[in-house]
């Protein structure tokens, strides 16, 4: 296991539990970005010189490492975008808005991320889409209230891996099984997923799937999207401009091949470029030494929080990386704040996961693999401070 040596920011005498939101970055990516800017800047695609050349086999590089790291058959497959929200909103109105007629329907659970609901709700103003949600009981959805919901009206499940409030884990092969057998589509929201457990896309036979790089040691602004290849070939670009067209007139635009015609303009080329080394970072390491090591320290965390009587623990029998709490009588956003107040980095409220009424607000732990042990205790020494949280919320 990498140790907190590969961290800038380990040094900074935080406990940093908000690894849902966004996670540390090693040096060796921030170095392949200062790498790029000191010693290769040009824009890609454009040059005939050495270091546009440069600059455009490392992001082919990247873009090879994505499709290894997900098992795509190909490595056009992969597209660069800005971040998850982009990926979904070009799956959604570059493919669905022409796939899907007036009166399809749409399967999505009341957990997912805004990110992964909003795009279908403008969506399904277009064009009289009827959106059915499936409820995660006691935060787990269960495939049997999928099954429900499928009628024969149904095109689409959009759907999250992993959700970033609950943790709860989705079994892709199966709902993927399920839905192609009634000739339904799948989309994955991989952004709580690809940095935690190993993807397949092959395996699993998912449609599209979307992640962001940042999530995942990687650096801000870069997202994947990963579609078949069939599929691609029937979406259209959601932005136009340089790069994406062979030959045009005022009649006519002739597209460059896939995926190059979905990443119009000059992309994040440094962060792109800074991305491959988080990719090797992980594999490094390997998914499943992550997959197990996040385990321990959640059960872990589980076992001393449960010693704290007047916590309560929402998710305990989920199995993603998070854990919701919160403390009789005492906002969620006080103890966020209180927690801030020993160094402790943890997201209070509802955590961009809005649907659904009768969500309360809560304090999500979020965790990945070079948090520590000892990092838990302090959360756990900071949270037995019972009175001390009472006076400073003000009860
Ligand atoms: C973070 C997150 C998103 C959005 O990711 P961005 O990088 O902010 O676009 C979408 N879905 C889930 C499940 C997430 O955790």
């Amino acid at each position: 296991m990498k140790d907190k040596n590969d961290f800038p920011m380990k040094d900074k005498n935080i406990v940093y539990f908000d690894n849902a939101a966004t996670t540390f970055k090693p040096y060796r990516v921030i170095n392949k970005i200062n790498e790029y800017y000191l010693d290769y800047n040009a824009n890609s695609h454009r040059g005939d010189y050495d270091i546009s050349f440069k600059v455009d086999d490392e992001i082919d590089y990247t873009r090879d490492l994505v499709k290894m790291f997900i098992n795509a058959k190909r490595k056009d497959e992969i597209i660069f975008t800005k971040n998850t929200t982009e990926s979904l909103n070009i799956i959604a109105f570059g493919f669905f808005l022409n796939y899907l007629n007036d009166g399809d329907e749409i399967i999505l659970s009341s957990s997912e991320h805004a990110s992964n609901i909003l795009p279908w709700l403008i969506l399904s103003a277009k064009k009289k889409i009827k959106i059915v949600f499936v409820d995660s009981k006691d935060e787990k959805l269960n495939i049997e209230d999928i099954k429900e919901k499928i009628t024969s009206k149904t095109r689409l499940i959009s759907i999250a891996e992993i959700t970033n409030v609950s943790g709860d884990k989705r079994d892709i092969k199966t709902i993927c099984k399920l839905a192609h057998k009634c000739g339904i589509l799948v989309v994955v929201d991989a952004a709580q997923s690809a940095p935690h457990i190993k993807i397949d896309v092959q395996d699993t036979g998912v449609d599209f799937i979307a992640f962001s790089a940042h999530k995942m040691c990687g650096p801000t602004g870069v997202g994947v999207l990963y579609g078949k290849m069939e599929l691609l070939k029937k979406m259209v670009p959601y932005t136009f401009g340089g790069g994406m067209n062979e030959n045009y007139n005022e009649e006519h635009l002739e597209l460059v091949e896939i995926p190059y015609r979905f990443e119009s303009g000059t992309p994040n080329i440094a962060d792109i470029i800074g991305f491959s080394e988080a990719i090797k970072f992980l594999n490094e390491i390997g998914m499943d030494t992550i997959e197990r090591k996040e385990k321990y320290l959640r059960k872990y965390l589980i076992d001393e929080l449960e010693k704290i009587p007047y916590i309560k623990i929402y998710n305990k029998n989920n199995e993603g990386s998070t854990v919701i709490i919160n403390i009789d009588g005492i906002m969620s956003g006080d103890l966020g704040l209180y927690l801030n107040t020993k160094g402790i980095c943890v997201r209070s409220g509802k955590h961009c996961a809005k649907m659904g009424d009768n969500k309360e607000d809560t304090v999500r732990i979020s965790l990945y693999f070079y948090n520590t042990y000892e990092e838990i205790d302090i959360l756990i020494d900071a949270l037995k401070n019972k009175q001390e949280i009472y006076n400073f919320a003000g009860i």
